[in-house]
């Protein structure tokens, strides 16, 4: 049964089975109904029967045991996310493996001359671009699925440097951004911009020099590091348009020699311009990382890891830095195993003095993202783990969960890598 048909057919049974329940009532039932089926390959009537319909809190109690075999008896009742159905399937994500070549290009009064302009201009020659001034600034459909048709280029006026916000009550490693672009034309299935996003385009700004201008002057926080660390991977991939701003050039230049160390966040291999600039040896390339099974299922349209690995290789050799990030790490039959592989292949691909930190987080998302999956990537897996409402409103796996893919992997890496840093990105102690 397809996923339309799935949650049709949950949201039918709740009405005949229990047809004196109250709308909010129902949708619980209808959701929870939904998932099970969903996982487990069942028809609605097969996973509730009718002994188990006749009030309301029996039937829930019943089926949260069924859809939380793992924490139903431990997670606080309130634990339970569940939204109503009423999923958005026409927002499915475009899987189409195509070189990013957008329909429209708009370049703000001003900019026209900036380097990422003309840049894009020669990169994309069908395109006719067309000029907007900053109070109006152009619109896109209203439809992440098509965020690759619209390139923007902007000139930044307020937005360019501050610490990671990190997430509540959670330990902070001291991490620092300038946010060089919005929008990313990978389709990871967690992917938070899904949700978060609300101009769907890519908007890239045009004035690098203002950023670093701001850098220069910038008092920053060194965290748990010997040096701050600075970074612009948070509303994009750090380098997956590197070829349209040549951001790595500028970047590169103003930080080598500086007491800050800054690293391009990625999941790409668009390197080439790092490889043509002499190396420096506090700029490094942190590599989102994940079994090839995972990259698969979520990761669509990125590179796979032997690629990614084959680039890190690239990376040291030349003489930049390393770093990886096992985040999110995604819970799945035979992760151990698959995460250790992935640690023995990092060992295998570069030496390890290249490498100055790993960090790793399990896969948590703000509750409002799970119904932007489920519509987007209607076969998805990841979601039929056990997620829970946490400490600071994220859906994550429960804690002893959590616990034990850091208990296990922290102490594989310590040993694997000891002079790397390796450390938890947004949690918090458990
Ligand atoms: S690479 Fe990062 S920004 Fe791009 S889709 Fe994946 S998670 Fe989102």
């Amino acid at each position: 049964m397809n996923i339309i048909d799935t949650a049709a057919k949950a949201q039918e049974y709740a009405n005949e089975i229990m047809p004196f329940l109250g709308i909010n009532k129902k949708r619980e039932i209808a959701r929870l109904l939904f998932e099970i089926a969903k996982r487990d390959n069942l028809a609605p009537p097969a996973i509730l029967p009718p002994q188990y319909a006749k009030n309301f809190e029996q039937a829930k109690k019943f089926l949260i045991s069924k859809r939380y075999p793992k924490n139903f008896k431990t997670a606080a009742p309130d634990s339970f996310y569940l939204p109503d159905l009423n999923l958005n399937f026409t927002l499915k994500a475009d899987l189409k493996q195509e070189i990013f070549y957008p329909k429209n290009i708009f370049i703000e009064n001003g900019e026209e001359g900036s380097p990422a302009a003309q840049n894009a201009l020669k990169l994309f020659p069908k395109t006719s671009p067309q000029y907007f001034d900053y109070k109006n600034f152009p619109a896109a459909e209203a439809n992440y699925s098509k965020r690759k048709e619209t390139l923007i280029i902007t000139k930044e006026k307020f937005d360019f440097v501050k610490p990671c916000p990190c997430t509540r009550d959670c330990f902070c490693c001291g991490y620092n951004l300038i946010n060089l672009g919005f929008g990313c034309a990978y389709e990871c299935a967690y992917c938070f911009l899904q949700q978060y996003q609300n101009l769907h385009a890519i908007i890239l700004p045009a004035n690098i020099s203002d950023f670093l201008k701001k850098v220069e002057s910038a008092k920053f926080k060194k965290g748990i590091f010997p040096y701050a660390r600075v970074g612009s991977g948070e509303f994009t991939d750090s380098l997956i348009f590197d070829n349209i701003t040549n951001y790595s050039k500028d970047i590169v230049t103003f930080f080598r020699g500086r007491a800050e160390y800054f690293e391009f966040k990625t999941k790409s291999v668009n390197i080439d311009n790092l490889l043509n600039l002499p190396p420096a040896g506090n700029v490094a390339v942190g590599w989102s990382v994940n079994p090839q099974n995972i990259i698969d299922e979520t990761e669509l349209l990125t590179p796979s890891l032997k690629e990614r690995l084959c680039a890190a290789a690239k990376i040291a050799a030349h003489g930049f830095k390393t770093a990886f990030h096992f985040d999110p790490v995604i819970l799945h039959d035979g992760w151990r195993e698959n995460y250790k592989k992935v640690l023995e292949e990092i060992e295998n691909a570069l030496p390890k003095e290249s490498i100055l930190w790993f960090s790793l987080g399990t896969l948590r998302f703000k509750r409002e993202l799970k119904k932007f999956i489920e519509a987007r990537f209607a076969d998805n897996s990841i979601l039929d783990e056990e997620f829970l409402l946490a400490f600071d409103g994220k859906l994550r796996y429960a804690d002893a969960a959590r616990k034990e893919v850091y208990d296990y992997l922290r102490p594989l890496i310590k040993q694997k890598f000891p002079a790397a840093v390796n450390y938890l990105c947004m949690e918090k102690q458990i």
